[in-house]
C-alpha cells in the first residue's frame, strides 16, 4: 500500500508534494514524509499519523526546492513511528528514497552488507535499500540503483533523490505499481495518477524492475541492469474525479446512499435492449458451451463474499461448478486449473497484490481470464484477457460499500449471460432475470432512504456489545460474512461470521445471555433451517436479529427484531440484505467515535502481500 509522489519541474514542489499525498492518503495513513534537493543538500520532513500533521510542519519552515519526493505509509515492517516514516536516507547522507512494497531478504541484506558498517535509524526494509544504494555509489547513480535492487526480493516501487545529481528523479517499479507521467511543468512519478495535479496523456507504467530518470524536460528509462531502453506510453485512459462529501458526514454514508446509482450505472454498460452484451470480454460461445469445465473466483475480502455470492448464482445459472479462493492462498497452493477453467479475479482498485499475482498464475496455467474491477486501467484490468468495469465511480471510504453492490450486479449480468450461452436457462428466464435485473437499482434506493434511521436505532443497542454474530445459510452465509466484516473493521467490535447450521459445531458454546446474533435468511429452501438455528441461540439467551425480505414478514420466526428488504428473485437477494448490514455497522461505529472513512491499520487499496 504506500502512496509516492514524486516530481522534478518548475516551481516549489513541496505544496504539490503534499497535494499530491492527500489524494493517496487512501493507500495508507501510518505516517507521511517527504524530501527535497536545497542547495545540493538532501532536507526532508516527516510526521506521524496524517497528511495534515505533516502540512503544519513543512508550512512551518516554508522550504522552497524543485526536485522532491513524497510518502504515505502502510507500515509493513517496523511501527508508524516518525523515526520508521519516509523518506528514509542513507547514512553518507547522498540517498533519500521512499517506497511501496515489502523487501523480504531485508534482514539477510542487513547481515551480509551492513552489519558492523552501518548504524541503522529504523527498523523498515526500506532503509536497507537506500543503505545499499549509499554503499554500492560509486559516482554513477544508475549503477548504484541498478546494483542495490539486484540484491532485493520482494516487491519494491521506489522514488530516489540523489544530492549529487539534484536535477535528477529516479524511480524503479519491481511488482508494485508505479506510473511515470510527462507533465506540463515537469516531470512526475506517482503511484496513482490522481495524485498528479495536472493532466496529460504521457504516461508510462515501471515493470519488472525497470529504472527511470527523469528532469525536466527528459524521461529515460533503463532496464535492470541499468542498460538504456525505449518505453512506450500507455494508451490507457487514466481519469480523476474529485471527490468531495457533499452533505454527508462521511463518505461511507454518501457511498451507501450512491448505491442505486452505481448499481443502475454497473447493469446500463452492459444491458442493450433486454440482453447483456460485455463490451470487453473475450469469451467465445463455443468456449462457454462446448470446453468450459469449471470457474474459479479468485478475491480478497469483500470482492471474496461478493465472489461467494456469484458462486451460487453462476452455479443455478450456468450449471457449471464453481469454487471461490482467496487470492493470497490461491496464489501459493495447487490450483488446478487448466485451459478449460475461467478464472474470475475481482478487485474494486484492480491493483490487489495478491489478486494481480493469482491472475498471472492462471494465465500461466493457461486459464481465460477475466477481472471485474472498477478503476479503468489498473494493472489486473491490463493484464486480464477480458474485463467487466464496475461503474461504482470513486469509492474514498476504505470499506467497501458501493464497488461491493456493483461487484454483486456485474457477477449476476456474467452468470445470466454465460447461462443464457450454455443454454442452462431458457429464453423466459432469461427475460425474467434480465428485467428483475434492470428494476434492482429502483428497489435499492426505495428501501435505503428508510433502512437508515431504523438500523440508526438499532445501533444503539449494539455499540456497547463487546461482540457480535452473524450468521446465514448458502448465499446468505455470503451475506452475513459481508456484514460482519462491515462490523469489524469500521466498529472494532468483535464479530464472527458462520454458516448457521455450523454454529453448534463449535461456536455455540460463545453464545451467551444478550448476546446479539444477527440471522440473515431470505427466502429460500433453506429458510426453514436457518429458523431452527435461530431458535437454538435464541434458547442460549441470544438476541437475534433477522434480516429477511418482506415475503417472509410473516413467517414463524420470531426474531426480537426483524428487518426486511424488498422481495425480488432468490438469484439477486443479496444485493438488498446487505443494505441493513452496512448501515448498522456505520451507525454503530458512529456511536462508538471511530474513524470510519479510514478505520485503523487499513488501507484502501492493498498493494503488499
Ligand atoms: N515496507 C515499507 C514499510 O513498512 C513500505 C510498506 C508499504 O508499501 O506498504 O515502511
Amino acid at each position: 500500500m504506500c502512496g509516492i509522489i514524486g516530481k522534478v519541474g518548475v516551481g516549489n514542489v513541496f505544496p504539490e508534494l503534499l497535494n499530491g499525498l492527500k489524494n493517496l492518503e487512501y493507500r495508507g495513513y501510518d505516517s507521511a514524509g517527504v524530501a527535497g534537493i536545497i542547495d545540493n543538500k538532501i532536507i526532508r520532513f516527516r510526521q506521524e499519523g496524517r497528511i495534515s500533521n505533516l502540512e503544519a510542519e513543512v508550512e512551518k519552515a516554508s522550504p522552497e526546492s524543485f526536485i522532491g519526493i513524497g510518502h504515505t505509509r502502510w507500515a509493513t515492517h517496523g511501527s508508524p513511528t516518525k523515526d520508521n516514516a519516509h523518506p528514509h536516507i542513507s547514512t553518507n547522507g547522498k540517498f533519500a528514497i521512499v517506497h511501496n512494497g515489502i523487501i523480504e531478504n531485508s534482514d539477510e541484506l542487513k547481515k551480509s552488507f551492513l552489519e558492523g558498517k552501518i548504524q541503522l535509524s529504523s527498523r523498515t526494509d526500506t532503509e536497507i535499500v537506500v543503505q545499499l544504494m549509499g554503499l554500492f555509489y560509486k559516482g554513477d547513480v544508475i549503477s548504484a540503483i541498478s546494483e542495490a535492487c539486484k540484491a532485493l526480493t520482494g516487491s519494491f516501487a521506489l522514488g530516489i533523490l540523489c544530492e549529487d545529481t539534484p536535477n535528477i528523479l529516479y524511480a524503479v517499479g519491481q511488482s508494485s505499481p508505479l506510473l511515470v507521467v510527462k507533465g506540463k511543468s515537469g516531470n512526475y512519478i506517482a503511484s496513482d495518477f490522481c495524485a498528479v495535479g495536472e493532466g496529460t496523456d504521457e504516461v508510462y507504467r515501471l515493470t519488472d524492475g525497470e529504472i527511470c530518470a527523469l528532469t525536466e524536460g527528459s524521461i529515460r528509462f533503463f532496464n535492470p541492469s541499468g542498460a538504456p531502453i525505449e518505453k512506450f506510453p500507455e494508451k490507457a485512459e487514466f481519469s480523476c474525479v474529485a471527490f468531495d462529501k457533499g452533505n454527508y458526514e462521511h463518505f461511507m454514508l454518501k457511498e451507501i446512499f450512491e448505491q442505486p446509482k452505481a448499481v443502475k450505472d454497473t447493469i446500463n454498460s452492459f444491458l442493450k435492449e433486454n440482453e447483456i452484451v460485455f463490451p470487453n470480454v473475450k469469451l467465445y460461445d463455443n468456449f462457454i458451451k462446448e470446453k468450459l469445465e469449471k470457474i474459479v473466483i479468485v478475491a480478497c475480502g469483500s470482492a471474496y463474499h461478493a465472489g461467494l455470492v456469484g458462486k451460487s448464482v453462476l452455479e443455478s445459472l450456468c450449471k457449471i461448478s464453481c469454487s471461490v479462493e482467496i487470492a493470497s492462498e490461491f496464489r501459493y497452493s495447487q490450483s488446478f486449473i487448466n485451459e478449460k477453467t475461467l478464472a474470475v479475479f475481482i478487485s474494486q482498485s484492480g491493483e490487489t497484490a495478491d489478486t494481480l499475482a493469482a491472475l498471472r498464475l492462471a494465465k500461466k496455467k493457461g486459464a481465460k481470464t477475466l477481472s471485474i474491477v472498477n478503476v479503468t486501467g489498473s494493472a489486473i484490468a491490463e493484464e486480464s484477457e477480458s474485463v467487466i468495469y464496475t461503474k461504482a465511480g470513486r469509492e474514498v471510504a476504505v470499506a467497501t460499500t458501493k464497488a461491493y453492490s456493483a461487484q454483486l450486479a456485474s457477477l449476476y449480468a456474467l452468470a445470466i449471460f454465460m447461462g443464457g450461452i450454455r443454454a442452462a436457462i431458457d429464453t423466459e428466464r432469461y427475460k425474467r432475470l434480465v428485467e428483475e435485473l434492470r428494476f434492482l437499482p429502483e428497489k435499492i434506493k426505495r428501501r435505503i432512504t428508510t433502512l437508515a434511521p431504523q438500523m440508526e436505532e438499532l445501533s444503539k443497542d449494539i455499540y456497547k456489545k463487546r461482540d457480535v454474530f452473524f450468521i446465514g445459510r448458502l448465499n446468505d452465509f455470503a451475506t452475513a460474512a459481508e456484514g460482519s466484516l462491515k462490523m469489524k473493521e469500521i466498529s472494532y467490535i468483535n464479530s464472527q461470521s458462520y454458516p448457521a447450521g455450523e454454529l453448534k459445531h463449535g461456536t455455540i458454546s460463545l453464545i451467551e445471555e444478550g448476546t446479539v446474533v444477527v440471522a440473515v435468511a431470505g427466502k429460500s429452501k433453506v429458510f426453514s433451517k436457518t429458523a431452527s438455528n435461530i431458535s437454538e441461540v435464541q434458547a442460549r439467551g441470544a438476541r437475534v436479529i433477522l434480516i429477511t425480505d418482506e415475503s417472509e414478514k410473516d413467517c414463524k420466526v420470531t426474531a426480537e427484531i426483524t428487518v426486511t428488504v424488498p422481495e425480488t428473485l432468490k438469484e439477486f437477494q443479496s444485493s438488498l440484505l446487505v443494505l441493513p448490514l452496512q448501515l448498522l455497522s456505520y451507525y454503530t461505529a458512529k456511536l462508538r467515535g471511530c474513524d470510519i472513512d479510514k478505520p485503523k491499520n487499513l488501507a484502501k487499496s492493498v498493494t503488499v502481500e
